[in-house]
């Protein structure tokens, strides 16, 4: 059967698509119903019904959000809800969309959300790059506020909320949690050493819960239905619908939103129309440039967090980028790995020298320079950073940036050791002459 989208989050721009954005279009199409509903409801009600949906967070981890909110210490206030809306994991572009096209959405799932904390105060934090969202956000917190659905006294329920709208910078590594938290303070975006965790001292040092904007435009649906019948959408652990983008050598590249449970093939194909040209896939990247890659043989897969989870990949920020029988994977290697060691923001060494490291050896090997023990080396390297090579799940450093850029590396020795192999034997000519990148720097050692 041909795999249709099931439109929760993705209804109202849909329906109205014109003018999905505007408080007129939310209103009629029953926005902030599920608000005064959850007002009427205990703040632990409402925080059961999201446990009981069974929804993991979208942003990459995955972990459950209902569990994630119950770890803020018993009376201890203020606290604050922190939505990450630093969206800047290579292609993904989901809630850019959600934030563009549903700010209401969003909103009210704030709203919700932070009522089920008891938090007064939530943070929304705007990548700096898309300042069309930002825009539109900061409109409809305005509407919001006209309307009497944040503020003083929400729905003469008694509760309390102002939303603040931050815009980052632009920095990859604020979409770290605790990166984020210390921009938002006014400080450079650099990961926090934890303990303590965000949920015991996060902003200002007070319990804080941190999350992203898919997963906080989940909630109205959650408490809307209840969480029992979310709970049978989705497949097992995986409960629900996910936003995915889609990318790369695709007919139709785009933002899907489908039942957790079907494949990456029904995706691709079903709804991203097949690769282009009539082409086959070579490899995919699952879940975002942070996660290990997968091959042809695994477009059966189902896209549930656990099953992927087995292969040694996750379905992280739901970005799936699709490579067709031409692509050179060491090129796609290389230019993700210059990704990450130019976000490594530097704080801890085997991140801040092993990404750099990473990124010369790959340009060497992609130029033809490469070296017998280059891949040996690499994967050393990687060790390093990710020990047992288990990218991006185990780590030397503070935060997943250095294990994400492993991951690429020991994708490329899993499904392709032999070409890279091939390709780090010197030719006779270079031997002879010692040419391509000599007179760069990169003829000799790692620095540049
Ligand atoms: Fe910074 Fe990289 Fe260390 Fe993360 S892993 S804290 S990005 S140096």
């Amino acid at each position: 059967m041909t795999l249709q989208e099931t439109r929760l989050l993705t209804k109202r721009m849909n329906d109205r698509p014109a003018d999905s954005w505007t408080m007129e279009a939310a209103l009629a199409t029953g926005a902030y119903e599920t608000l005064r509903t959850a007002l009427r409801m205990k703040p632990a009600d409402v925080q059961e019904e999201v446990k009981t949906s069974g929804l993991r967070g979208r942003g990459g981890a995955g972990f459950p959000t209902g569990t994630k909110w119950s770890f803020l210490p018993a009376g201890l206030y203020p606290r604050y809800l922190v939505v990450n809306a630093d969206e800047g994991e290579p292609s993904t572009f989901k809630d850019r969309e959600l934030m563009e096209r549903d700010p209401h959405q969003l909103i009210e799932g704030v709203a919700i959300s932070a009522y089920a904390i008891e938090s007064n105060t939530a943070f929304i934090y705007v990548r700096g790059e898309m300042a069309h969202a930002h825009d539109v956000l900061e409109r409809a917190l305005a509407d919001a506020r006209a309307q009497g659905f944040l503020g003083q006294n929400i729905l003469g329920s008694g509760y309390d909320l102002d939303i603040v709208l931050h815009r980052g910078a632009g920095a990859y590594i604020c979409g770290e949690e605790t990166a984020l938290l210390e921009s938002l303070e006014g400080r450079r975006g650099m990961p926090r050493i934890r303990p303590p965790f965000p949920a015991i001292a996060g902003l200002y040092a007070k319990p804080t819960v941190v999350n992203n904007v898919e997963t906080m435009a989940t909630v109205p649906h959650i408490v809307g239905m209840g969480g029992a019948e979310y709970a049978k959408l989705g497949v097992n652990r995986s409960t629900g619908t996910r936003i995915f983008s889609l990318s790369g050598h695709v007919n139709r590249p785009g933002n899907y939103e489908v039942e957790l449970g079907a494949t990456f093939r029904d995706l691709i194909d079903d709804l991203g129309g097949g690769v282009t040209n009539g082409g086959t896939v070579k490899f995919f990247i699952p879940g975002g440039a942070s996660s290990q890659w997968l091959v042809n043989e695994h477009l059966d897969v189902p896209l549930d967090m656990d099953e992927v989870g087995k292969l040694g990949v996750m379905l992280g920020s739901g970005a799936v980028m699709v490579f067709d029988q031409d692509t050179d994977p060491l090129a796609v290697a290389w230019r993700l790995v210059k990704f990450f060691a130019h976000e490594s923001c530097g704080k801890c060494t085997p991140c801040r020298e092993g990404t750099g490291w990473e990124e010369k050896i790959l340009y060497r090997i992609l130029h033809g320079q490469g070296r017998p023990s280059d891949l040996d080396l690499l994967l050393d390297i990687g060790d390093n950073i990710s020990p047992g090579l288990n990218a991006p799940f185990s780590q030397t450093t503070i935060c997943p940036l250095g294990p994400s850029s492993v991951s690429p590396i020991v994708s490329l020795n899993k499904y392709f050791r032999d070409d890279i192999i091939a390709r780090c034997t010197p030719s006779l000519v270079t031997m002879l002459t010692g040419n391509g990148l000599a007179g760069n720097g990169l003829d000799g050692g790692l620095h540049r």
